[in-house]
């Protein structure tokens, strides 16, 4: 192609709200074998609410509530802030002791939580903190099976229902001993599903890698028609996994939205950021949807294909 049909095709992308960065990647595009998705805020809407909460000892419900929301209270991540929101609704509005805040300037600030100290992420697995000199942790079976939490049985099995109903589950730990458990919930965007298939019939393979666990991975995935899957990949991992697909000479696109996913937005040939992500992941995407839309990485690819590929 001339640099005028780049020009041209920077200018129809860009009317379309996908801004481009370079010719190299607009080339690479037509060729592209692999699109490689994030889950979380990519595939899915990025809104996680909680929609259950099960305590499995004898401490009160809004106890057991505020305690979770009070470690979460400094993450910085999507399911603590669901967490948090959660808790806040069931203390300000639904626990009948207190419903006498309602409308209380207060329940936006912290004071109605515990004191944490020593608060720590843990990427991909969770967080730990500490109140009164009681360890607590929430987060995910590797964090519980690492810090050396038993989980019953019974405990067990609730969390497997939820994760094949595509919800997270997230386990809490206080003193030691495995408290409660969290469903949470994050809805597929719209037009997900639509794109894979676009994708299959356009001859490029979806493929969906995620730092969630296996079985919610894998629910998510049989609802959007999406064969192979990667999950429990730490952080650092994406960009591996990027690596892996293109050992073969594959040309492979990432779609992510996160500060986790800009190492693998930079290994991919074309990175394909979301506009409404992180300025990191746009950073280092050779593409980006400002839309929002995943229909736009289809478009992407057409305007890969008509401009260099012309069969006239
Ligand atoms: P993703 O690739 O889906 O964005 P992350 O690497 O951010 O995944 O997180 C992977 C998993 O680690 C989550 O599915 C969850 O089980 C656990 N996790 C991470 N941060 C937290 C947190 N603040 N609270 C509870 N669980 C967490
Ligand atoms: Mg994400």
């Amino acid at each position: 192609a001339t640099p005028t049909a780049v020009m041209v095709a920077t200018g129809v992308g860009a009317s379309n709200g996908i801004l481009i960065k370079g010719g190299d990647a607009l080339e690479r595009a037509q060729k592209v074998k692999y699109v490689i998705f994030d889950k979380t805020g990519t595939l899915t809407q990025g809104k996680a609410s909680v929609t259950t909460a099960k305590v499995f000892t004898e401490i009160s419900r809004g106890d057991f509530l505020k305690l979770v929301a009070s470690a979460e209270a400094s993450s910085e991540h999507p399911l603590g802030k669901a967490i948090v929101d959660y808790a806040r609704h069931f203390h300000f509005f639904d626990e009948p002791s207190t419903t006498q805040n309602v409308g209380n300037q207060s329940k936006e600030a912290s004071g109605w939580l515990f004191d944490v100290t020593e608060f720590s992420a843990l990427p991909g697995k969770g967080i730990q903190c500490f109140a009164e000199g009681k360890r607590i942790l929430v987060g995910n079976r590797k964090l519980m099976n690492e810090s050396g939490i038993s989980i019953a049985p019974h405990v067990d099995n609730f969390v497997i229902e939820l994760e094949e109903n595509a919800k997270t589950g997230v386990l809490v730990a206080y003193d030691d001993r495995l408290i409660g458990v969290l469903g949470i919930a994050d809805p597929l965007k719209r037009e997900a599903a639509v794109v894979v298939e676009g994708l299959v019939k356009m001859g490029v393979a979806p493929v969906m890698v995620t730092g969630d666990n296996w079985r919610t991975a894998q629910a998510v995935a049989k609802e959007l028609g999406i064969q192979d899957v990667r999950a429990e990949v730490m952080p650092a991992g994406k960009a591996e996994v990027i690596q892996n697909f293109q050992k073969d000479g594959s040309i492979v696109a990432m779609v992510g939205d996160g500060i986790n996913d800009s190492p693998a937005l930079a290994t991919s040939d074309i990175g394909i950021a979301i506009g409404a992500g992180t300025d990191i992941a746009i950073e280092a995407a050779d593409f980006v949807l400002m839309r929002n839309n995943l229909e736009d990485v289809i478009t992407a690819i057409d305007l890969s294909r008509k401009t260099f590929n012309r069969i006239r």
